[in-house]
């Protein structure tokens, strides 16, 4: 599909659609495919990992049009982004607020750099689903119907896909990322663990440490491989 010359990427092709509000009230918004939608990638659900929203944006102006296939979210967490918190403007860690079998109401422990202890203490939300954010992620999925959703985070360098399916393996290997079945502690009420129980294949791309240059050298063409070409993996 037709790429944008660089003089055209400060912008976008179009403008999105809202699927919902946060809870100061930011839109929540989808740039949605041209057909069908095959696979949905997210970013910003955590508001302090900004540069998946930046990489991902800037995969998206690339486009002269929508993707034939591919939904896009740059911001999950708007508020956080905002912030510049993890959790949404309530203190919830939305990727521990899916309604999954294993949802807890315990506080969720975290910490924002690798090696640091993970002391930083986050609410999982007053039951599951309780957030704005997350309900709205739901039902824009339950109407898109995609077969894939790639959730974008950082910065755990890995992709993570219990199934280790191809999409993963492709993101791997594109990446020079290790593939992992699981990040290597719990993550009750996670995103990744409700895609699962509806059914969903979730690749968890998590970005390494990294700094604007790597991103835009690894990641963004990466991205822009998802949006264009039709199923690359496969
Ligand atoms: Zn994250």
């Amino acid at each position: 599909m037709k790429l944008r010359p660089r003089s055209e990427i400060g912008s976008f092709f179009g403008a999105p659609e809202a699927y919902g509000s946060s809870l100061l009230g930011c839109p929540l918004e989808v740039w949605r495919p041209a057909g069908p939608c095959k696979l949905l990638v997210h970013a910003g659900i955590h508001g302090e990992e900004g540069e998946t929203t930046a990489a991902l944006s800037r995969a998206l102006r690339l486009l002269a049009e929508p993707s034939p296939h591919c939904a896009v979210v740059l911001a999950a967490n708007p508020d956080g982004l905002m912030r510049g918190t993890r959790g949404n403007a309530r203190g919830v860690d939305l990727n521990r607020n899916f309604p999954t079998r294993d949802w807890r109401p315990d506080l969720v422990m975290h910490r924002s750099v690798p090696g640091e202890p993970r002391d930083i203490a986050l609410s999982p939300g007053s039951g599951p689903a309780s957030e704005p954010e997350t309900q709205a992620l739901i039902r824009l999925i339950e109407e898109l119907e995609p077969e894939a959703v790639v959730a974008l985070h950082a910065p755990l360098a890995c992709i993570d896909d219990d199934e280790e399916g191809p999409l993963a393996r492709w993101i791997a290997q594109r990446t020079g990322l290790p593939l992992v079945a699981d990040v290597g502690y719990p993550t009750p009420g996670s995103f990744g663990t409700w895609g699962g129980e509806q059914g969903l294949t979730v690749v968890t791309y998590e970005f390494e440490m990294t700094d604007r240059d790597s991103v835009a050298t690894r990641h963004v063409p990466v991205l822009a491989e998802l949006l264009t070409g039709v199923e690359p993996w496969s």
